[in-house]
């Protein structure tokens, strides 16, 4: 793919704000109906919002993985918790050559240190939400009575502020948050008190369903444990015996000298995980205005691309579920957000679908810099202009492989379109097909429907299209990747 000429004649800065587990449907400009995002809202204003960003593989390494080097998990070697080879070609690495700065701050999670960055200070694995530790190449800091949303904005605007005016920089501003265990800033508080709308299928009884949706460990009702619900121990309990009461999943709570079980446990334990989950949420939110009041009293708006998006989406409830790995819309849909002044038209959106390994060829792309054949995604570019090229693709593939990982979560391989989607867990042979058009709500499994054979067969042929232009050989066999059996893949520093 040919190089495009920065449309300002010089190379833009890059600010590119990438959080964890925040879901779509809890920002304003995506129409949420449990939270306000202000901040975010005013970067949709000013820019673009992407209504099909899909997750390739919803789980947090594997789509960073991604998301660095423009290739699927099954090309580069990081399809589950497993250590990321940073030996390999990643945007950082090009932009650099290309003369950008490149910085790396706060969430990474790969498992090796960051490479193609000339300065990074990273969270150790999943890091903590107070009195963060961060890490550099030469040495740590615990940032004492500081809270990590707060931290990871505040270096990330001291990087953009040392790097020399005459030259460009990318910076990497990863966020911890809204990721578990959910422990907002007690400055939002209100949370507490607030009651949050429940999802039409907080109740969903997977009728019609494969065996996967009622075998997984990510419900509310089930699996949230203690420890997620911030229920405090019993003082006579220590050390060992403290923890499991933490970790095991409560079927009765006294709340206010009131025992709740059954539908009113279901109740209360949602609101608990939303109102910690929401509140983690504002702390991005208040990140994003920060940064982009920087860049506007800096001067360096217009000629800042600015990224907002997330690892992957996330559960709030919908089929009764937290959490993501699922090709559910909740799960695969991603966040995008982009402002490009004098670029990209304020408050439009774009259909065309994008996946996670288009980020590092529009990384490349508006940096000028040559993509990469070895990149199997597409520059986002042409559609940050408000067009779709007429070769763009009309349909994305999807695997998840980590099972039965933390949450027994079955692997799988899907497809979806802009109006259907097509999901094979491949372990059992079962398979869902769902009309997104006429249902949403992923509700009903069409695919034993005798009117839905041929979109059902017309999506195989798909799938296995798909497999096979994107090298899917099953590098990792049928069999699982080496180690996601007993859900203890080589421990990611820190955790
Ligand atoms: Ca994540």
């Amino acid at each position: 793919m040919a190089a495009v000429l920065p449309v300002h004649g010089k190379q833009p800065n890059i600010l590119f704000i990438f959080s964890d587990d925040h879901a779509a449907q809890a920002i304003g400009a995506y129409g949420s109906k449990v939270n306000e995002t202000p901040h975010l809202d005013r970067l949709a204003k000013e820019g673009m919002r992407f209504e099909n960003c899909f997750a390739t593989n919803s789980i947090c390494t594997p789509s960073r993985a991604t998301v660095l080097t423009g290739k699927y998990s099954h090309l580069n070697g990081t399809p589950v918790f497993n250590r990321f080879n940073g030996g390999q070609l990643t945007g950082p690495k090009l932009l650099q050559k290309g003369g950008y700065r490149t910085g790396m701050i706060g969430k990474w999670h790969l498992g090796s240190d960051p490479t193609g960055f000339d300065y990074w200070e990273i969270l150790p694995g999943q890091g903590d939400y107070f009195n963060p530790v961060l890490y550099t190449a030469s040495g740590q800091k615990k940032y004492e009575s500081q809270y990590v949303s707060d931290v990871i904005t505040d270096l990330t605007i001291n990087f953009m502020k040392s790097v020399p005016k005459d030259q460009p920089f990318f910076a990497f501003c990863g966020h911890k948050a809204p990721h578990r265990p959910w422990e907002p800033h007690p400055r939002y508080a209100s949370w507490k008190t607030r009651k949050v709308p429940e999802p039409a299928s907080l109740r969903d009884d997977y009728a019609g369903r494969t065996d996967a949706l009622r075998e997984n460990e990510q419900t509310i009702v089930r699996d949230l444990t203690r420890r997620d619900l911030k229920l405090t121990p019993p003082a006579e309990l220590k050390g060992a015996a403290r923890n499991q009461w933490l970790n095991e999943s409560p079927e009765e709570v006294t709340v206010d000298g009131r025992s709740l079980t059954g539908d009113e446990l279901l109740k209360w334990k949602y609101q608990r995980y939303l109102q910690d989950y929401l509140a983690c949420v504002q702390s991005v939110d208040d990140s994003v205005g920060h940064l982009l009041d920087y860049l506007e009293q800096s001067g360096l708006k217009e000629n800042t691309v600015v990224i907002y998006s997330s690892d992957q989406g996330f559960f709030l409830g919908e089929h009764g579920l937290y959490d993501k790995r699922f090709m559910y819309e909740p799960s695969l849909r991603m966040p995008f957000l982009v402002r490009w002044p004098g670029v990209i038209k304020p408050g439009s959106t774009q259909t065309g679908i994008a996946i996670n390994p288009d980020f590092a060829p529009t990384f490349c792309e508006l940096a000028g810099v040559p993509v990469p054949e070895e990149m199997q995604g597409r520059s986002l570019v042409p559609l940050f202009r408000g067009e779709v090229p007429g070769d763009w693709r009309k349909s994305m593939y999807y695997r998840y492989y980590h099972d039965p990982g933390h949450h027994n979560t079955r692997a799988q391989i899907g497809v979806r379109t802009l109006t259907h989607k097509l999901i094979w867990y491949w372990k059992k042979d079962q398979w869902e097909l769902y009309d997104l058009v006429k249902d949403p709500e992923e509700m009903k499994n069409l695919y034993s429907d005798p009117a839905a054979a041929a979109v059902r067969e017309e999506l195989k042929v798909e799938l296995q299209r798909l497999k096979k232009e994107l090298r899917d050989e099953d590098q990792f066999a049928r069999e699982d990747p080496p180690g996601t059996v007993d859900g203890s893949v080589e421990r990611l520093r820190g955790n």
